[in-house]
């Protein structure tokens, strides 16, 4: 692997391949349905729905899935490692394994449940301070699995903060903020693991996104590449100059597949369907690698 992966016009192909967007499934805001279209008019040939913990919006995206559109499905895993004797999160995304296979299932369904609860006790934190957000407007904002962008959705109604980012900070809901409340995640060794169990591809998301906390060290992508990461996060809006040359450098040195998306979430974020890509060569090699499912052509 290597110097072909920044060769856009390999293979005398134009194709735009965007691997990492959600749905109104988990915390974005276009149903799969209008996301699959949306992916089409906006010039996709392959997108990937990845939402997190959850596999709920493959059925409705397969269905309608428009002429001359590949659907890739996949989830995004909430994970943590350990830094220095403190726990940091991260994102696997998990693409094309087996929703069925029983173990990797059963800890998806423990993250969701997490989440639920977790975001309950964020609103009750918030009433006990005199914030007034309801558990009903949140779970209104939910369609499925519910994250910290419904409960910034919630705020931003009731006119506390002007955008669902403004709610990610230390006075509200960012990470170990005022209203912060954990989650349930899964060690990202054995969550590899699990993904590779049920036949799927795993690849860590956004892996120096500087704005999402502390950044893991080198040392851990390596620890994962030999516990069967398959690729790494390259182009990713949350990464700059500097994190975009050390993670393609990385995935140079530990053969794992440079892969480029938007991490679309409809009105929740800013970053539009294929604000960035994945090339053709790159997505080759990683269905190269095998998996439980195949892509759907639409
Ligand atoms: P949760 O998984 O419930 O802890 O919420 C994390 C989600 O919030 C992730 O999907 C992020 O994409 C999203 N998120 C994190 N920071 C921001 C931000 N500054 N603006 C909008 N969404 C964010
Ligand atoms: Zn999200
Ligand atoms: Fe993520
Ligand atoms: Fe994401």
């Amino acid at each position: 692997m290597g110097a072909q992966f920044n060769d856009r016009s390999y293979a005398c192909r134009s194709m735009r391949i965007d691997l990492h967007t959600h749905s109104t499934a988990s915390d974005g805001t276009t149903p799969p349905a209008v996301l699959m279209r949306e992916a089409r008019d906006a010039g996709l040939d392959v997108v990937a729905l990845v939402d997190h913990d959850t596999t709920a919006g493959w059925a409705t995206a397969v269905e309608a899935l428009p002429a001359g559109l590949t659907l890739v499905r996949g989830a995004e895993i909430s994970c943590t490692t350990v830094v220095e004797g403190r726990t940091v999160s991260l994102h696997l995304l998990a693409y094309l394994f087996d929703p069925e296979e029983p173990a990797f299932a059963a800890r998806r369904l423990a993250l969701r449940d997490s989440r639920l609860g977790r975001a309950q006790a964020m609103v009750r934190l918030l009433a006990a301070d005199g914030v007034d957000v309801s558990w009903e407007q949140v779970r209104a904002r939910a369609g499925g699995v519910v994250g910290r962008p419904h409960i910034a959705s919630a705020l931003m109604a009731a006119g506390l903060v002007a955008t669902v980012s403004d709610a990610f900070t230390p006075e509200w809901i960012g990470t170990r903020g005022r209203y912060w409340v954990g989650k349930l995640e899964l060690d990202v060794l054995d969550a590899l693991r699990l993904v590779r169990g049920a036949g799927g591809l795993p690849v860590f998301a956004h892996p120096f996104a500087a704005s999402r906390g502390r950044i893991v060290g080198d040392d851990v992508v390596r620890a994962m590449a030999a516990a069967g990461l398959a690729g790494l996060e390259v182009d990713h809006p949350d990464h700059d100059e500097v994190a975009r040359a050390r993670a393609r450098q990385l995935a140079l040195e530990l053969d794992l597949v440079p892969t480029g998306s938007s991490d679309y979430h409809g009105a929740n974020k800013v970053q539009g369907l294929g604000a960035e890509t994945t090339t053709p060569a790159a997505y080759d090699a990683l269905l190269a690698l095998g998996s439980a499912l195949d892509p759907v052509h639409g």
